[in-house]
């Protein structure tokens, strides 16, 4: 149950592109770089698509036998809470324990009381190895940062039991994520969020805070890149303090949910893994199906028609589409193409108006986000979408391949 230093989420829609993006791995691991790939789908994804967790696990065990590939990976039950784990157990041997709803909810007022007395030690002035600034912590921060967060992270500790009582200890990787919450947590509360992970027992591997700036789904970061760096670097930093002050592992590291492709930040993010020689996991969620599009669109004949016609019936339909991730997309629907226009486009207007190279002036971020969240139009087409993924097989693993590797590995990881 090895989770390597880097560990990439990859997630994929329909669970058609698993041999693709772990060729994307294997060529990294030509270079020496070891990642460790973990095929991630949400409940919400599951139920847009109507596939089940099974359906990933099989995804990723025929992908890892048809490669023969020999170290570790995993399948993520990715934003889990308890009232869905049950159909994930199975299947799944790394759990994303979402508790984003319960946090604010107050704990126990005995609770917070005890959690202020077994860390007090830490309230004061506190140096983090990495930090330049000395934290100053009162009592009454601490108490805050409880009240805020104890009772969320108190329900993680209930989910890991939960999923521990089924598959035994040391079994599976434990993330804690809180990212899709409205604020950032700050480094102090992130200090405070471990130190109560560690009470519950949790072994957290890896741990998702919510990052200032917007992670819109599969388009680049929207904020500012360099509050963005340093608040990384704080946080880098403190999981490292962290997993040396509190009983957790000592390779817990950070997970950056990113919602895909926040090119911008990648540096940023590589320095300081860089610098602190540090652990991540990136997750990612749906440009493997955009890369499926793409695919379609460069076959050019009937791929390209059912690229279009996808696009058509996503514009006609655009308000259901976006309503599931109504705060994670910003489309100007004005500035979309209209289908008739699409509808002259060539293969290769197409498919640069969706690839996500922002130096290409055929660029256009508006429909790739509209297209990021129409997978359901593709589900819906069934047979007929997944033959033409089988007919244009090759093409659309050279794209799903050279994604993963060229815009993600290598800015991150080399
Ligand atoms: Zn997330």
């Amino acid at each position: 149950m090895k989770l390597e230093k880097y560990s990439f989420g990859i997630g994929d829609r329909f669970g058609r592109q698993g041999k693709a993006q772990l060729t994307a791995i294997i060529k990294a691991k030509q270079q020496g770089i070891k990642i460790t790939p973990v095929w991630n789908k949400s409940n919400r994804e599951h139920t847009i698509i109507g596939t089940t967790p099974q359906d990933t696990r099989k995804e990723a065990d025929d992908a890892v036998s048809a490669a023969a590939f020999e170290d570790s990976y995993f399948v993520d039950a990715d934003h889990i809470g308890l009232y869905n784990v049950d159909a994930f157990i199975e299947s799944s041997d790394f759990f994303t324990l979402d508790v984003a709803d319960f946090m604010g909810q107050p704990a126990q007022e005995s609770e917070i009381q005890a959690f202020i007395e077994k860390h007090k030690k830490l309230i004061g002035s506190l140096i983090i190895p990495g930090i330049d600034a000395t934290f100053e912590i009162s009592a009454q921060q601490v108490r805050d940062i409880a009240a805020k967060c104890l009772l969320a992270i108190k329900e993680a500790g209930k989910i890991y039991r939960h999923i521990e009582s089924a598959k035994g200890t040391g079994n599976f990787i434990t993330e804690v994520s809180m990212d899709e919450t409205d604020q950032p947590q700050t480094p102090v509360e992130m200090l405070f969020i471990l130190a109560a992970i560690a009470d519950e027992g949790i072994p957290a591997g890896t741990i998702a805070p919510k990052f200032t700036g917007r992670f819109n789904k599969g388009v680049d970061y929207v904020g500012d890149v360099d509050k963005f760096a340093n608040e990384f670097e704080a946080d880098v930093a403190l999981v490292a303090f962290a997993a040396n002050e509190f009983d957790l592992p000592r390779d817990l590291k950070l997970s950056v949910h990113s919602g895909s492709d926040k090119f911008s930040i990648y540096g940023p993010i590589a320095d300081t893994l860089k610098k602190f020689d540090a652990g991540l996991h990136l997750k990612t969620a749906g440009t493997t199906w955009l890369e499926e599009l793409i695919g379609l669109a460069m076959a050019g004949g009937d791929g390209l028609a059912l690229a279009k016609e996808v696009y058509a019936v996503a514009i006609s339909r655009i308000d259901e589409l976006c309503g599931p991730y109504e705060t994670v997309i910003d489309i100007d629907i004005a500035a979309l193409p209209t289908p008739h226009v699409v509808d002259k486009w060539d293969s290769e207007t197409f498919a640069s108006a969706l690839r996500h190279d922002q130096s290409c002036q055929n660029y256009d971020l508006n429909l790739r986000q509209l297209l990021h969240v129409a997978y359901k139009i593709a589900a819906e087409m069934g047979p007929r979408y997944f033959d033409a993924l089988d007919k244009y097989a090759d093409i659309i693993a050279q794209n799903v391949t050279e994604n993963i590797y060229e815009r993600h590995i290598k800015p991150l990881f080399t």
